[in-house]
Formats: structure tokens, C-alpha cells, sequence
């Protein structure tokens, strides 16, 4: 039995059934404190619900008004003292700014009538009726939103360049094959606010003369296919995919496509070539996807959580997005906030918040009183933050100057208790793991790099050792041929740049 059916056998029992709603929504974030019920209008967030605990639920607080305390979420921050009885005081969520989420843990996502009620298809009906596709782009381009997937191209150029691209087919796809060890934003998102991703994929479509397009999620989320699956089935019941959308004589459609498990999908040209049924593997750039991409037409490819904004976008004017977040970065991130943390789970902040907010305040600081000793951003793409850089606002050029970068917005906190050296073994392990190789530096080199690492990590690494790791991470960050290859070094030589001390600590001619 389900804690949601025990619910409702509650409810029946207890002849509230008729008065009181059992909603099963996404994710809320907190996945630390799960199985999450919130009882509304009270908004008391009761944590770590067993089924045992339903029966108190339903008896205190819904037949006699009395929050349960002992149930409520307990915030380990160090400077929490007091209990919230509502999610609208709960540290976590306080400090945050849910745009991306603004529906996870709070609709339905398999009614699409819930999707409506909060302005749902609302943004294609005005991008459709009221907007030349061009003006669609033009917002697009003002509000400043850059690609959440990684790399932070500026989406509007990219949906401008996919319009003006010369094809009598074009394609748009929606990249979920989200796959950096640490991160889910993407499948919180499909799983928790699917119809999102479907409306802004009909609203890009409309503005590049796209009829047909293609959602590309790793098969290793089947609750977000199932999801996503159900969504597109009801919104082509509602006339809002398919023929002559809104009756405006638009045509939109869309498909699911299962990628199976190799991280290198995710890289745009390997995942025009998974769609197509091909093997899946980088092809050089250019032509890039906006002139040459599925089936050799034009293709606009964004990933789950870029497309996710833009319903609202188009809603609330290009103004509304560019107020939050930062001049360069517009909006907000969403971070998956994993490792050393107390507060583990899914925050969305507004670009150029300070690290140390989002580790102490949101995140409720470092378990069993250790010191944070770095967090790792983008993944295996990605470098560290130190605790040097803990008032760093985060944005995508900050991140990038100190030798990380945004990535997808997996975010591992490491604390004095984690050696740096086996940490950056890591993620190169995993990268030589997922390498295609296709390419010579990335396959053979990123073999190379690993091997020196477990010379170091055994204890039979030398000085000598630490500059040819050095000199061969350049060499493959140069001649990789896609963009896995180029990043996969960076986790290695953030760490030298930072804790070389560590990596000194393992060799043996240690000067
Ligand atoms: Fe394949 Fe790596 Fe070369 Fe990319 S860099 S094409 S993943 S071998």
C-alpha cells in the first residue's frame, strides 16, 4: 500500500473523502526529507511520512485542526532554531525563486486540466494568435536566457539562426538525456511538469517553421517517459499538438525518443545521430545543428530545463525574466545539490546568489560539523568551487573564470574528509568510461590520465608524474574532438590549480 492510498483509505474512513484532495505531484525538491505531504491551506510540511504516520495525519490535523508537530520537517542548519509549521518558512525554500519548478510538487503532472488551471497552453495561444513567429524570437532574444544544458549560448540567437536556416523541413528537439553523475534537474522537471516542456517545444516550432518534433530522454528515467508520454497523449486530445492548433493552421507534432544509456548523447551531434537510429557519436561542428541537424535539415535543440521557461516567457515579457538573476546571466538555475550537504535535493536560485547562501542557508550547511572543503559544478565537464570562493555570486561567466562552469547544474559538496585526488579520479573514471572513441586524445588520452592518477592515488606517483598529467589534459582539452573529450580534463586540473598540496601529499619524491 501506497502512502498515497492510505490516504485515501484514511480519508474514506473518516468520511472526509469528499472535502479533502489527494494529489500525487512531482518532486517538491527537499529529497532529502521525503516522502514529502504538504496539507494545505496550512501549508505544514510533514517529512519522512511512513504509513503509520497517515493515520495521525488525518485524525490530528484534518479532523481536529491541530498540526502534528513531531512530523514536521526539522532543518539541521545551523542557524534554524525554530520548526516551520508552513513550507512558506522552511529555510530551503525561502531563499529560493521557483520559475523552472514553479509547478513540481504541485500539480498533477498526468492531468493536463492542473497544467491549464495555472496558465497552462496560455503562452502558445497568445505566441499562436497575437505573435508573428519573429516576434517570438525577438523575445526570446531580449530576455537574455541562455542554454541551461552546459554550454550558455544565448538561446534566442540560436532559435533566430534555426529561422533564417534555408529547409523545406525543419525539426525542433528537446534534449533530455540529461546524464552527469549528480544531476536530475531535467527528469524533476519531465516528471513533475511535462506539459512545460511540450508547450514551449510547440511554441519554438512556430517561430522556426518546425511542424514535427522530437523529445530525446534517457530511457533510464521511466517515470518521466511515462509522464511525458501521458501528457502528449492528452494534449493531442485537446487539439493542442497536432492539426491546426487553436485553429490557426499550425501543425505541430511530437515524439519520444528512448536514448540508451551513453552519456556522450547528450552532445548535440551524437544525439541528431541517435534520433536518426545511427550510432550514437559526436560528428565535427560545423555544419551545426541549426543548419545540418536531423535527417540533414535544419534542427533546434534545447535542453529540458531551457524550455522550460519559456511558456512564461512569452507570457510575462522578455522585462519580467531579465529582473531576476544577473545582467550576463539572466533568470534563475536549477541545481541538483548532492554530497556532503544536509539539505540534499533540488534548489532553484537566482543567478548570482552566493555560493555560501546556497550551501549554508539553503543547503543547511556541511553534515556533523565538518568544514566544506569545495563543490563541484558541471559534473564531469566541470571544476571546483573552494571555500575561497564561498561569496562568489554564481553565474555562468563567474563559473567560468574560476576554471568550472555552470554545466547541467549538478552541484557535489566535498568536505575536509574527501581527498581531492581520488574526487577528480571520479569523474575521469567515469569519462573514460562513456568516451565514444571516436577520437584519438579522448580515447587514448583520457585512459592515459587515469592510469597516472592510480599510480598517484597507490602511492607510486612522482613529481614527473603530476606534469605529464598536467601536459596531457591540455593536449586532449585542445584536440578533443567534441565537447565530452575537451571538459573531461577539467576536473583534474581544477583540483591541481587548488589542492595541488594533496596531490603532492601522494607522490613519492614529495619535492
Ligand atoms: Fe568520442 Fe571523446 Fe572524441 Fe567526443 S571527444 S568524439 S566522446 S572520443
Amino acid at each position: 500500500v501506497s502512502i498515497e492510498e492510505m490516504f485515501k483509505t484514511q480519508l474514506q474512513a473518516k468520511g472526509l473523502d469528499k472535502e479533502v484532495k489527494v494529489v500525487r505531484t512531482g518532486c517538491f525538491g527537499l529529497c532529502e526529507a521525503g516522502p514529502i505531504c504538504i496539507v494545505y491551506p496550512e501549508g505544514s510540511f510533514y517529512s519522512r511520512v511512513e504509513l503509520k504516520d497517515v493515520e495521525r495525519i488525518v485524525d490530528e490535523h484534518l479532523l481536529k485542526g491541530r498540526i502534528v508537530k513531531d512530523l514536521l520537517f526539522v532543518d539541521k542548519s545551523a542557524n534554524v532554531t525554530d520548526i516551520a509549521t508552513s513550507i512558506n518558512d522552511v529555510t530551503f525554500y525561502k531563499k529560493q525563486k521557483r520559475v523552472v519548478l514553479r509547478n513540481c510538487g504541485v500539480i498533477n503532472p498526468e492531468v493536463i486540466e492542473e497544467y491549464i488551471a495555472f496558465d497552462g497552453y496560455k503562452a502558445l495561444g497568445k505566441a499562436l494568435t497575437e505573435m508573428t513567429p519573429t516576434e517570438v524570437v525577438d523575445v526570446i532574444k531580449k530576455s537574455g536566457l541562455r542554454g541551461r544544458g552546459g554550454g550558455g549560448f544565448p538561446t534566442g540567437l540560436k532559435w533566430e539562426f534555426t529561422q533564417k536556416s534555408q529547409g523545406d523541413i525543419k525539426y525542433v528537439a528537446c534534449n533530455a538525456d540529461e546524464g552527469d553523475p549528480g544531476a536530475f534537474m531535467d527528469r524533476s522537471v519531465l516528471e513533475g511538469d511535462p506539459h512545460a516542456i511540450i508547450e514551449a517545444m510547440a511554441i519554438a516550432a512556430y517561430a522556426i517553421g518546425a511542424e514535427k518534433g522530437y523529445v530525446y530522454i534517457r530511457a533510464e528515467y521511466p517515470i518521466a517517459v511515462k509522464r511525458l508520454g501521458i501528457a502528449i497523449a492528452q494534449a493531442k486530445e485537446m487539439g493542442l499538438l497536432g492539426q491546426d492548433i487553436f485553429g490557426t493552421g499550425f501543425n505541430f507534432d511530437l515524439e519520444i525518443r528512448l536514448g540508451a544509456g551513453a552519456f556522450v548523447c547528450g552532445e548535440e551531434t551524437a544525439l541528431i545521430a541517435s534520433i536518426e537510429g545511427e550510432r550514437g557519436m559526436p560528428r565535427p561542428k560545423p555544419p551545426f545543428p541549426a543548419q545540418k541537424g536531423i535527417f540533414g535539415k535544419p534542427t533546434l535543440i534545447n535542453n529540458v530545463e531551457t524550455y522550460a521557461v519559456v511558456a512564461q516567457i512569452i507570457l510575462n515579457g522578455a522585462e519580467w525574466f531579465t529582473a531576476m538573476g544577473t545582467e550576463r546571466s539572466p533568470g534563475t538555475k536549477v541545481f541538483a545539490l548532492g554530497g556532503k550537504i544536509n539539505n540534499t535535493g533540488l534548489v532553484e536560485i537566482p543567478m548570482g546568489t552566493p555560493l555560501r547562501e546556497v550551501i549554508y542557508d539553503i543547503g543547511g550547511g556541511i553534515p556533523n560539523g565538518k568544514a566544506f572543503k569545495a563543490v563541484q559544478t558541471g559534473g564531469p565537464s566541470g571544476g571546483c568551487i573552494t571555500a575561497d570562493h564561498l561569496d562568489t555570486p554564481i553565474d555562468f561567466d563567474t563559473l567560468t573564470s574560476l576554471g568550472s562552469m555552470m554545466g547541467s547544474g549538478g552541484m557535489i559538496v566535498v568536505d575536509e574528509d574527501n581527498c581531492m585526488v581520488d574526487f577528480a579520479r571520479f569523474f575521469l573514471d567515469f569519462t573514460v568510461d562513456e568516451s565514444c572513441g571516436k577520437c584519438v586524445p579522448c580515447r587514448e588520452g583520457t585512459k592515459r590520465m587515469l592510469e597516472i592518477l592510480n599510480k598517484i592515488t597507490s602511492g607510486n606517483g612522482t613529481l614527473k608524474d603530476l606534469d605529464t598529467l598536467e601536459e596531457l589534459a591540455y593536449a586532449i582539452k585542445d584536440s578533443a574532438l567534441c565537447g565530452l573529450g575537451q571538459t573531461a580534463p577539467n576536473p583534474v586540473l581544477s583540483t591541481m590549480k587548488y589542492f595541488r598540496d594533496e596531490y603532492v601529499a601522494h607522490v613519492v619524491d614529495k619535492k
